[in-house]
């Protein structure tokens, strides 16, 4: 990376934690966030890194965010736990909901988290990771602004909807992949805007309605899904869970929400947990995963293929030693945005 100045795991955490303080987060709020972005960097995930302090910092200027809610947790049916972020970010919410969640999820077999009222600008690959680590399957899914134009049409009307899926793995880090339903993410696409680079064909089409590789038209007019009406269906699908069935807003309606325009959608989020154990009579949780090691074994016999996640890993064991490249614009803008 040219220009770039190298920081380490720790200096990204205090640089973020600190920049949020002067900025008005709540100490909690502040440290959750920084967490969430320090892991962005550590795993090499930069969309969701550094690059996203301006998502929150303008949130909160904007009055969009608030800067100190304290989550409020509750139960809705013995296996479903509701947690209200309050308009607060969605790190600290799931910081409150993780211990309730894996709790229901062991006594019951499946229990289902649900966030409302969440700022959400982060990946989801955190909190699935953090339940496989407690030895539960789980997904998350949510929607975020309207940025996307169901199959066939040319207006934005889905989110870039990511959902995630983890699985446990003994001995070694869970399996885990974490995908817009977007032909890409957003955050790619404002950073080759920034780094002056092209668009793939296929990611999006522009306020005309036809197919572009321009950053700025893209983000004029609208990104597509991936792979058609499939990943039109899958943005449906999480619209739908994230949305009406958790009570929270549908992506159209967080844009209407967010009437500063800051690109930080308030909304909902659905996590659902399983303990493997309590899946099949005589649940022995070892054999089940050494099953499915058999599955990544073959996966992996083709030339060719890894594992989703493994690419994380590996940023993470090399950013441990040798901390992350930060480039040098995107930390003046954070020194700019500390001075005021
Ligand atoms: P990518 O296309 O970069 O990756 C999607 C998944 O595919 C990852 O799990 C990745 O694993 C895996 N993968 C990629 N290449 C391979 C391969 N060759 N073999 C096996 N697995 C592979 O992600 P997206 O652009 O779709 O999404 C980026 C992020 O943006 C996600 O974290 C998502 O949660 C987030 N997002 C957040 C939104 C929000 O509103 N909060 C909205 C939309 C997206 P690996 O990580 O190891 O590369």
């Amino acid at each position: 990376m040219q220009d770039a100045i190298r920081l380490s795991l720790d200096e990204v955490h205090d640089t973020a934690k600190s920049l949020l303080s002067v900025q008005g987060f709540s100490e909690a709020h502040a440290a959750a966030i920084a967490r969430t972005v320090t892991a962005a960097e550590r795993d090499e995930c930069r969309h969701h890194g550094l690059f996203r302090i301006s998502f929150y910092v303008n949130s909160l200027k904007a009055g969009h965010a608030s800067p100190d809610a304290e989550p409020d947790v509750s139960d809705l049916a013995p296996s479903v736990v509701r947690v209200d972020a309050k308009r607060g970010f969605s790190p600290l919410a799931l910081e409150y909901g993780y211990a309730p969640l894996i709790e229901r999820a062991k006594a019951q077999g499946i229990a289902a988290l649900a966030i409302n009222n969440a700022l959400n600008v982060a990946a989801l690959w955190p909190e699935v990771e953090h339940l496989a680590e407690a030895g539960l399957v789980a997904f998350a899914f949510v929607s975020a602004a309207p940025y996307v134009a169901p199959a066939g049409g040319t207006k934005p009307l889905f989110g870039t909807n990511p959902m995630a899926f983890s699985w446990p793995r003994s001995g070694g880090h869970p399996l885990v992949f974490d995908q817009a339903s977007s032909a890409s993410a957003r955050g790619e696409i404002q950073i080759r805007l920034r780094d002056g680079k092209a668009l793939e064909d296929g990611w999006a089409i522009g306020p005309d309605g036809r197919p572009t590789t321009d950053p700025r038209a893209a983000l004029a007019g609208a990104q597509l899904p991936f792979g058609g009406a499939k990943g039109s269906s899958i943005a449906l699908m999480v619209e739908l869970l994230a949305g009406p069935l958790v009570g929270d807003l549908l992506s159209f309606e967080s844009g209407e929400d967010d009437k500063a325009g800051t690109g930080a959608p308030c909304g909902g989020e659905l996590i659902i947990a399983i303990d493997p154990a309590r899946c099949l009579v005589g649940g022995d949780r070892q054999a089940q995963l050494a099953h499915g090691e058999r599955l990544f074994a073959r996966i992996l016999e083709q030339e060719g293929t890894r594992l989703p996640s493994d690419r994380r890993y590996r940023a993470r064991e090399r950013t441990a030693r040798e901390g992350v490249l930060v480039p040098r614009s995107l930390f003046d803008s954070l020194n700019e945005l500390r001075a005021g």
